[in-house]
């Protein structure tokens, strides 16, 4: 089902408010590493309106490495990024971890992430194959191609077509950059797939000093949109403290990427 072969036109997901990704339509999505308060979520759903930004992400359960690092608020954090884009117009996307936790996600996310941990969780890649939401499935540490398709067909094979892919960089021997940035896989996704394809550029590289060339590579190869962390002030971030963007970073990061004509 995610094969090109099945389908020769790429699928453009429709989300509400006329935000659609794939298609002729670059989608930028931002926000916090996590949800962390209402006060921050608030600043930066702010920030995002007035960039014209329109899906904000912030992560509510997140898979930590650590058990004694901050796991996220749950289901309030879910309420609390779910207010706070209402307040603004925007839509939201979350990670969702558990299989359970699916089904009452639905009021609160537009799309339901899947984190690159759990990739390959199939009874959460098969419940979210039975709900009418986007899902956004993320490239695992370590998943070849065919894994990640794989992956995608578990979801679609459950029903819900509204798949869209994102490559988050992989493990390799390098340690310049927290991952290594797969550009190569955008152009193999989009020919192997008619699915929607992002980059996320924040968790590929893990540095902030790179995001703006690369967010340019991924989008030249082809990427139909880039995730990217915001933070109103990254030091004191409870997660990825070193790689959130403030928002004057953010600003002038996607206005060079606007700037390029690569964003369309
Ligand atoms: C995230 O996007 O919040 C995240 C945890 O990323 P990944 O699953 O790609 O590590
Ligand atoms: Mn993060």
């Amino acid at each position: 089902l995610v094969s090109r072969k099945t389908r020769k036109e790429d699928t453009v997901i429709l989300l509400p408010g006329d935000v659609v990704v794939g298609g002729n339509a670059s989608l930028m999505v931002a926000g916090p590493c996590s949800i962390e308060s209402e006060k921050q979520t608030r600043a930066v759903a702010a920030a995002l309106q007035k960039a014209g930004v329109r899906v904000m992400r912030g992560g509510a359960f997140k898979p930590r490495t650590s058990p004694y690092d901050f796991q996220g608020l749950g289901m309030d954090g879910l309420r609390i990024l779910r207010e706070a884009a209402d307040e603004y117009g925007l839509l939201t996307i979350s990670e969702i971890v558990d299989p359970a936790h699916i089904e009452p996600s639905l009021d609160y996310v537009d799309i339901i992430q899947i984190g690159a941990r759990n990739m390959q969780n199939f009874e959460l890649l098969k419940a979210a194959g039975e709900v009418n939401k986007p899902v956004l499935l993320k490239r695992g540490l370590a998943a070849t191609m065919e894994e990640f398709l794989h992956a995608a067909e578990y979801i679609m094979s459950r029903g819900n077509t509204q798949v869209m892919l994102i490559e988050r960089g992989i493990r390799t021997y390098e340690k310049w950059t927290r991952n290594t940035l797969d550009i190569s896989a955008v152009p193999i996704l989009k020919q192997e797939s008619h699915l929607p394809v992002l980059v996320d550029v924040t968790h590929s590289t893990g540095r902030k000093d790179i995001l703006i060339p690369c967010a340019k590579a991924a989008l030249a190869a082809g990427a139909d949109g880039i995730m990217v962390e915001v933070h109103p002030d990254p030091a004191t971030a409870l997660s990825d403290a070193a790689q959130q963007l403030n928002i004057d970073e953010f600003n002038t990061f996607f206005d060079e990427v606007k700037a390029s004509g690569l964003y369309r």
